[in-house]
């Protein structure tokens, strides 16, 4: 039986059950959290963190992948403890989140080197905690695949080949990043069934989205909620078209929920959903409204059953 790891060890893939893809108990800039603490309220964030888990455990949600990396404060001991106190299995991902900028660190490092400090984790763990990764993450997003996105997707790439781990891969339908993102890994020996493109469900356009099922990867329509980039109606559409050309064992749901989120001001936050751009974004979502949605519009349970139980394990053991 393969196994994948979560924050508490190695488990058989086939406990991992009903799984949300795609979900962040916490999104912070850690460098913004480093050297200005004040702006910051842990006790908060810990108190919405375990509010969203309990909620998405009382929908009988088994596992959520949190595919945090590196510049989303990525905190292998905190998702711990959300899965400790909550009974959630939690999975996390090594890697890069970023749409361009790479500070000194890592422009002075080649793909290689970057490689090496992913399979590294994935070999002993993540910030000395001996949790493990169970994937690799990058991004690529309105800046397209510039040289630094593409020197961490080789590194992913390159990750993966020495590990076997699969990758998700952040991507900007609105900028058509997908396929390119696919044509690197392609040029670097990656196996398509081991990547997840995530983002897909930011469109409606079917041709796009079978030319990037062309390549043979996995999609995530995994920002339900996120109203900015495609309101929740669209995006059903678009999944009951892809069921009806048969796509169910291809495709996530989630929602990419970010309990709590700093990159805004508090204003703006109070604007945006003031203007409805987010206003069912969070983990309960898929439970709430989507799956509701997808079976009045003909979705079968069997065909919701392969999206969010029988998909994630054939992803993760690749
Ligand atoms: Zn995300």
């Amino acid at each position: 039986m393969p196994t994948v790891e979560t924050v508490n060890g190695p488990i058989d893939v086939e406990k991992l059950g009903l799984t949300l893809i795609h979900e962040h108990f916490r999104t912070i800039d850690e460098a913004g959290r480093f050297q200005f603490p004040h702006l910051y309220d842990e006790q908060g964030e810990w108190d919405a963190a375990m509010h969203d888990a309990n909620a998405v455990k009382g929908h009988g949600v088994k596992t959520v992948v949190e595919p945090s990396a590196m510049f989303l404060n990525r905190d292998a001991a905190f998702s711990k403890r959300v899965a400790d106190e909550s009974g959630l299995q939690v999975v996390l991902a090594t890697g890069v989140y970023t749409y361009d900028h790479l500070p000194q660190f890592l422009l002075n490092r080649d793909e290689d080197a970057v490689a090496a400090i992913f399979v590294h984790e994935i070999e002993h763990g993540i910030q000395g905690t001996g949790i493990k990764p169970a994937f690799i993450k990058c991004a690529a997003d309105e800046p397209g695949v510039t040289p630094n996105i593409e020197k961490i997707h080789r590194a992913a790439a390159r990750a993966s080949i020495q590990t076997g781990l699969p990758i998700m891969a952040h991507s900007r339908p609105a900028s058509g990043t997908g396929p390119e993102q696919m044509r690197i890994f392609a040029e670097e020996g990656v196996d398509p069934a081991k990547v997840q493109v995530a983002h897909t469900g930011d469109t409606d356009d079917l041709d796009y989205i079978e030319r990037l099922l062309d390549t043979g990867c996995w999609i995530g329509m995994d920002r339900y909620g996120l109203d900015l980039y495609l309101p929740t109606e669209q995006r059903n559409a678009t999944v009951l078209a892809l069921l009806e050309r048969g796509y169910a064992d291809r495709m996530f749901l989630s929602a990419d929920a970010c309990v709590t989120l700093d990159w805004y001001p508090r204003e703006v936050d109070e604007q945006m959903l003031a203007a409805g751009l987010a206003k069912d974004w969070t983990m309960n979502i898929v439970h709430d409204k989507v799956l509701p949605a997808l079976r009045e519009g003909g979705a079968t349970d069997e065909q919701i059953e392969t999206m969010l139980v029988a998909n994630p394990p054939r992803w993760l053991t690749g």
